[in-house]
């Protein structure tokens, strides 16, 4: 299963791939995890993405996109992959086009959940991810039994520093401008999916496997 999940900043995609990772043991390809993975480690690129992490602004297609070709050609990727948060630029996926047939791979699906900006402001700033595991909850729609502890691990729940109410109108702006374009690319490809990401969490699920494998 090869799966691009796209969607506004809070949609869910992150929820979903932890779902679709357990059933399809394939890897998850998040851009934003590989950046937030760099700047716990101070890395070069950890620095240099922060900027634009904090300012709720895409990093640069130049640095973006090589991250990437990296990631899908390692082996891992080759019987399969969710990527989640790339493409976000015309110019991003362009690139992913190019390094897909350079693969060899075809998309089974491009799933785009679609979610109200007026609903994601609060789901993105009442977010808590596991420090350990990476599991994502939310304080009100998707709470951990205990509070700040992971239900998977045990692990503390904390928030990003980009999840504050400011910077998610700002992304959200960024989304719209650059980004939300894109859904006429894929829908000319014909493997697009839209799905109603309003529902309850398991709800969204289900509907997201049934485009993946009944196609509809
Ligand atoms: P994304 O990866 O698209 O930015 P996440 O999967 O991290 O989004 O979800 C954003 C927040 O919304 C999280 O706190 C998550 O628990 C919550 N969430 C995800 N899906 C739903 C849903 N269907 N209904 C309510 N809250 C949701
Ligand atoms: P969300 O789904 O909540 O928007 P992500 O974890 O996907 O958050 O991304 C967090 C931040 O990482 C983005 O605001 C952006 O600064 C950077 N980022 C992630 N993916 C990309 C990408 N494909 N191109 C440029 N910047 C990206
Ligand atoms: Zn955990």
């Amino acid at each position: 299963m090869y799966i691009l999940l796209m969607g506004p900043p809070g949609a869910g995609k992150g929820t979903q791939a932890e779902k679709l990772i357990e059933e399809y043991k394939i890897p998850h390809v998040s851009t934003g995890d590989m950046f937030r993975a760099a700047v716990k480690k101070g890395t070069e690129l950890g620095k240099e993405a922060k900027k634009y992490m904090d300012a709720g602004t895409l990093v640069p297609d130049s640095v973006t996109i090589g991250i990437v070709r990296e990631s899908l050609a390692n082996p891992e990727c080759a019987k399969g992959f969710i990527l989640d948060g790339f493409p976000r630029t015309e110019d991003q996926a362009v690139a992913l086009q190019k390094i897909l047939v350079d693969l060899g791979i075809k998309l089974n699906g491009v799933v785009n959940i679609v979610v109200p900006d007026q609903e994601l402001v609060s789901r993105v700033t009442g977010r808590r991810i596991c420090k350990a595991c990476g599991a994502t909850y939310h304080v009100e729609y998707n709470p951990s039994k205990v509070e700040a502890m992971c239900d998977k691990c045990g692990g503390a729940l904390y928030q990003r520093d980009d999840d504050k109410e400011e910077t998610v109108k700002k992304r959200l702006e960024v989304y719209h401008s650059q980004t939300a374009p894109l859904i006429e690319y894929y829908k000319e490809q014909g493997v697009y999916k839209e799905i109603n990401g309003l529902q309850a969490i398991d709800k969204v699920y289900r509907d997201v496997k049934s485009s993946l494998e009944g196609g509809n």
